[in-house]
């Protein structure tokens, strides 16, 4: 037997330890997750109506074309019905991309670090990744333009970038694409938009009427708290969806995912006040690194960056024996960073005092 070349070297997808087995191993009744970016306040009581009242359809396969969620997804950003796709996540929007797009050596663009999935897919197609650094925890925008080539398919841009959580702003993003060359698929991935505040967030569906080599990912894992249903969408150019269409799996997105989002979509007032409590959170934590004399990337997800100054892997092993699971990942090449879900206020302050504690236990130059 042999697979295929390219994939020997890749890792299997190490997940976080399940919450019961941590409560276990360390003797703790209560263990707060702020490691995977999930809404602390759960999904809206509407999804879980919805759910609920599809119980009797599990025997039936799912509307494989996802027809009245892609009406309403269309109607909600002002877009034809053929410019919207469905995948089980934005994750598997993105395999699709990298399916429907790359042969082998390809070239494709993304930063480092940012979001694994983009090289983690490419990589199974046998396209080339060009990483280019980040700067000051932000795409370097001119560097990526000058790493395009006429090998290129498809440069990523995660925005907020996913761990760092920096943005661009439209302005931005609208000069970058002015001057990609038609030839290379800007991939516009939004998993955080929802949660923005700041005023200068691109409008990424005019973005995509003006350029057609522009797709948008969105999902319904993050502020709309329905990540184990897993769903999520791109909005583009028909071509483009059309594409992506042509390789997706018939039935990609369950009936439960559908019916979950469509309710998810409609309930305006459980968005609005997440992002409200989210923005409150980040300026929470923002304030208490301060006191604490951390610096921190500015969050524009609900997650934030922050540099603890001592070996990230020590500060994580000592926040999960205070019941407190955060990220920290070697691969990031930032060993004093960990990455920070924003909770609720309880969980935000109870993650501070163990941080206070992590931060006396841990020595800086160990
Ligand atoms: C969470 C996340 C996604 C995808 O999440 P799904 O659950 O697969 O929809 C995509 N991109 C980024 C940057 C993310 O953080």
């Amino acid at each position: 037997m042999q697979p295929k070349k390219n994939i020997v070297h890749l890792p299997v997808y190490k997940p976080g330890k399940p919450m019961e087995e941590v409560k276990r191993e360390l003797g703790l009744t209560e263990v707060i997750k702020l490691a995977s970016n999930e809404n602390p306040f759960g999904c809206s009581p509407k999804a879980k109506e919805a759910i609920i009242a599809h119980v009797d359809q599990a025997s039936i396969y799912p509307d494989g074309g996802a027809v009245e969620l892609t009406n309403a997804v269309a109607e909600h950003f002002g877009v034809e019905t053929n410019q919207v796709i469905f995948g089980a996540g934005s994750d598997e929007i993105i395999l699709m991309l990298a399916r429907a797009f790359f042969v082998p050596g390809d070239e494709t663009i993304m930063a480092t670090t940012t979001f694994p999935q983009y090289k983690h897919n490419a990589e199974i197609e046998g396209a080339v990744c060009i990483e280019v650094p980040l700067k000051d925890g932000a795409h370097d925008l001119q560097a990526m333009l000058a790493a395009i080539t006429e090998r290129t398919k498809i440069v990523w841009l995660c925005n907020p970038n996913n761990p760092t959580g920096t943005m661009h702003s439209h302005q931005e993003v609208e000069a970058f694409l002015k001057a990609v060359p038609p030839h290379v698929l800007v991939v516009l991935d939004e998993a955080y938009a929802e949660y923005n505040v700041s005023g200068e967030y691109p409008d990424s569906i005019a973005l995509i009427n003006q350029f057609k080599n522009a797709i948008i990912l969105r999902t319904f894992s993050k502020i709309y708290g329905l990540a184990t249903l897993r769903i999520g969408y791109g909005i583009g150019h028909a071509d483009v969806i059309r594409s992506i269409n042509q390789v997706r799996e018939p039935f990609n997105t369950t009936g439960f995912a559908q019916k979950a989002a469509l309710a998810a979509l409609k309930d305006n007032q459980f968005i609005e006040d997440c992002r409200e409590a989210n923005a409150q959170g980040i300026a929470y934590l923002s304030e208490q690194f301060k006191k604490l004399n951390l610096s921190y990337y500015p969050a524009h997800g609900n997650f934030i960056m922050v540099d603890v100054q001592r070996p990230g892997a020590q500060v994580f092993d000592s926040l999960l024996c205070k019941g407190i699971i955060i990220r920290h990942d070697a691969g990031w090449g930032e060993p004093t960073k960990i990455r920070v879900t924003v909770g609720s206020r309880e969980q935000n302050e109870k993650f501070i005092a163990a941080l206070e504690k992590a931060l006396n236990e841990v020595p800086v130059e160990a």
